[in-house]
């Protein structure tokens, strides 16, 4: 049992006195629910439940894990009597001050119920009990004794002769022969910690049967041990790279942040040059201090790259927090972060939540990254709330990317954020070289029998001349499947999703049309289904894989390999590919941003973007912005060895801002323009904005809750509300969608205006019969205009 002496809190006994202080034994504690609301509990009188502490309280029939937290003035105590009482304290360490105070801020920015942020940091519930014991083996008095016997008998006068097959002495109680499998067992049991049955047989390769001989014996016992968490403490006494002069006074400015309380700095530096060395120094010094790290990367589970450069830097691999990760490595992960074993844990963005107990340094790598945004549940962006949980803690964080977020720049512009650049990529190789090509002046050929095609002379060209070198080319698409639209030439119908504004993209290798917002397929038809014409259906515009298929048609003797999110499933897969690139394996590359990302091919000269255009438009304020850093990504894959790389971008728009900035290298210059654009329109970072998001399967009922909230839109010289309007995806998943944008100067804060909004529509609304089934959603700062 675990050890309750300080705070002893033992499983609560009937017919206990009620303590005769009036608070005696009270205690709040918040659970991992959506609600805001604390619950009122009553603990042993002798108990010194603390803020932080982890307990389990009865809460309806149920029994939950929750976190004792701070009274709350507002919230109205419970009369004594009406108090349930505690069911059990967990025995772990409690939640860290700064950790509650972390989800409180989580909760108030984001307008999430704190109950809900608090779920985000309890996400492992499995976690809290002990875990369950494992078997191992481990050699008895009576085992030593045995192979010492042994091994007298073999050194004697005539032992360095013996026959190798020694003959088998019988034990002294069981009668039981040492066989040279026993032998072999026991020797591995005598030189190491006790182990499993499988584990002490694969290391003296027997069979794991022989252990029941050696127990039977008395040679070996069975003992019950806590499961390993396979956690080794990073080295960072090892020494790392050799440092470029640039890249070694990076590293010592970013060392001595650390142990100075608060700081952020944008680790600025080009594609290739070197930041994940360089930011690992500063990982070193936080440990050395004594301090955990948690670095957050954009896509976790296509991080081989990544994960292989921690081993050869620190000697072992980091604790790993994704959503891939197995129930039994997340619970023995969870554990040991919070009692500190883990030093470093490299995650997504839910690795924010986990309750690190001394944390001292982040790194936000890829800071740009859409994929910190998290689009569903709590709504948030993780490296936003990664700054704020460093300002807690009174740590440094390090955000890194080639090509920042606006809002990332302005804040280094205005003197918020400090900033150290590496303006060259290490080894002295040059930037890649990028091109235009004017689609207009260069359309891609329709082909007798094939149809239209995607690939322009000057990149068939460009490919072409790769292969001749022996080089390596990726063709860039950013469209999973076939073609994203099925057209019937017959009546013009154009097959859309059942439950959502959307059309099914074809997947032809799988022979499906699929929804990518809702995750519906069905089975590829025959006719139409609108007119029933027959072989009417046409593919319209390309996915990727349209893409592999003009490719072999081109280059027929090529080795092709198509990379999408549904074809890379898991790291396993992703290091087997990496490993497939690096030993040229793979002539062309085709993929999706799942391959612009972050990765290192050295063979790689040639980068192909089809279709340049393609995220530019979709009233997304970040449209410009995010075409640039993914085309950038994408672009900097190339020539990051020895060889110079090159880059086309296949564009209609030669002439668009995104394009000419890429062209022509002028990074701080788009900037530039975008932030003065930004600034002008009032928007972010400038302009704070919140989107409300109200779906229903009640389209009435929707659009009731809708007129409510325009007649009562909060009004100030500050503020703007759009809205209602419907969503561009009118229906997701089966419901109706309508959406507001509340707008605001950077003074004027939109959570308590849109409380108070909500509030009062909520109150008008709560007579109309069909306001309990809307669901509204808010979301600060939105990324996602759908
Ligand atoms: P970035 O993240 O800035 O694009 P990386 O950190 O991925 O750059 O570095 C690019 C490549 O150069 C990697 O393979 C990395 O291991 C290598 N590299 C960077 N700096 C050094 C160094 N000082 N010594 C040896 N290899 C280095
Ligand atoms: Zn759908």
């Amino acid at each position: 049992m675990p050890d309750h002496s300080a705070k002893a809190t033992a499983p609560m006994t009937d017919g206990r006195e009620a303590p005769d202080a009036e608070d005696g034994g009270r205690f709040v504690a918040l659970l991992p629910l959506p609600l805001e609301e604390t619950f009122d509990y009553l603990g042993p009188e002798d108990s010194l439940l603390a803020p932080g502490d982890l307990v389990r309280v009865p809460f309806g029939p149920r029994r939950l894990p929750a976190v004792v937290w701070e009274p709350d003035r507002s919230q109205k105590p419970v009369p004594y009597e009406k108090l349930k009482e505690l069911a059990e304290r967990i025995d772990l360490p409690p939640f860290p001050e700064v950790h509650r105070r972390f989800i409180e801020w989580v909760a108030r920015y984001n307008m999430a119920p704190r109950g809900a942020v608090l779920r985000m940091s309890l996400s492992v519930p499995d976690a809290l009990e002990p875990p369950a014991p494992v078997v191992r083996y481990a050699i008895t008095a009576e085992g030593r004794a045995r192979l010492d016997a042994q091994d007298a008998m073999l050194s004697g006068p005539a032992g360095s002769d013996a026959p190798q097959g020694a003959p088998a002495v019988r034990s002294r109680q069981g009668g039981m022969r040492l066989t040279k499998a026993r032998c072999a067992l026991l020797r591995v049991l005598a030189e190491g910690p006790p182990r499993s049955a499988t584990e002490a047989a694969a290391a003296a390769a027997v069979s794991s049967s022989v252990m029941k001989g050696l127990v039977g014996a008395g040679w070996a016992e069975r003992r019950l041990s806590p499961p390993d968490d396979q956690l080794e403490i990073p080295d960072w006494r090892k020494q790392g790279v050799a440092l470029s002069p640039a890249q070694a006074q990076a590293a010592d400015e970013l060392r001595g942040r650390i142990g100075k309380g608060y700081s952020v700095t944008l680790l600025d530096g080009v594609t290739g040059a070197g930041k994940t060395e360089v930011y690992l120094e500063a990982v070193a010094a936080a440990l050395s201090a004594g301090r955990q790290v948690l670095v957050l990367l954009p896509e976790i589970a296509l991080s081989a790259q990544w994960l292989e450069r921690f081993e050869a830097r620190f000697g072992c691999p980091p604790a790993l927090w994704h959503s891939e990760l197995t129930a039994a490595r997340r619970r023995l992960t969870w554990r040991a972060l919070v009692t500190g074993r883990a030093r470093v844990v490299v995650g997504a963005r839910s690795a924010l939540f986990l309750p690190f107990p001394d944390l001292g340094l982040i790194v936000v790598d890829e800071e740009h990254d859409p994929a910190f945004k998290q689009e569903d549940g709590v709504i948030y962006q993780a490296r936003d709330m990664a700054v704020v949980r460093a300002h807690l803690g009174a740590f440094p964080i390090v955000l890194a990317s080639a090509t920042p977020s606006l809002e990332t720049v302005v804040n280094v512009k205005q003197g918020r954020y400090g900033s150290i650049s590496l303006p060259d990529r290490h080894g002295g190789a040059d930037l890649p070289e990028i091109r235009l090509i004017d689609l207009r002046r260069h359309p891609p050929p329709r082909i007798e029998g094939h149809g239209q095609s995607w690939i322009s002379a000057p990149l068939r060209e460009a490919i072409a001349a790769a292969l001749e070198k022996g080089e390596q080319a990726l063709l860039f698409l950013n469209r999973r499947g076939y073609a994203p639209l099925t057209l019937c030439r017959a009546c013009g119908h154009r097959i859309n999703c059942p439950n959502c504004t959307a059309w099914l993209v074809e997947h032809r290798h799988l022979r499906r049309l699929q929804c990518h917002h809702c995750g519906y397929a069905a089975a590829h038809p025959d006719r139409c289904p609108a007119c029933q014409a027959e072989d009417s259906l046409a593919a319209c515009g390309p996915g990727v894989e349209r893409l592999a298929e003009e490719i072999a048609r081109l280059f027929p003797k090529t080795r092709v390999r198509l990379v999408a999110s549904d074809t890379l499933t898991g790291p396993g897969a992703a290091a087997q590919l990496y490993r497939a690139i690096r030993d040229h394996e793979v002539d062309i590359l085709i993929g999706t941003q799942v391959l612009a990302k972050g990765h290192h091919f050295p063979g790689l000269t040639l980068v192909g973007v089809v279709d340049a255009d393609l995220g530019l438009y979709g009233g997304d304020l970040r449209a410009a912005e995010r075409s640039y850093q993914l085309l950038h990504q994408v672009a900097g894959r190339s020539g990051r060895a020895k060889k110079p790389g090159l880059v086309f971008l296949q564009t209609a728009e030669p002439e668009h801002p995104v394009m000419q900035a890429l062209a022509g290298g002028t990074r701080d210059a788009f900037y530039e323009t975008e932030a003065a654009q930004r600034q002008q329109a009032g928007m972010p970072p400038f302009g704070r904005l919140a989107a409300l998001i109200l779906s229903s399967r009640d389209a009435q009922a929707l659009d009731e809750l809708a007129a409510v909230l325009a007649r009562t839109a909060p009004r100030g010289p500050d503020i703007q509300v759009l809205g209602p309007a419907p969503a561009p995806m009118a229906i997701l998943r089966g419901r109706h969608r309508r959406r507001f944008l509340f707008k605001s100067g950077r003074d004027t804060k939109p959570q308590a205006h849109i409380v108070k909004w909500l509030a009062s529509a909520r109150r008008a609304a709560a007579r109309r019969p069909g306001a309990g089934k809307v669901r509204v959603q808010v979301d600060i700062d939105p990324y996602a205009f759908l």
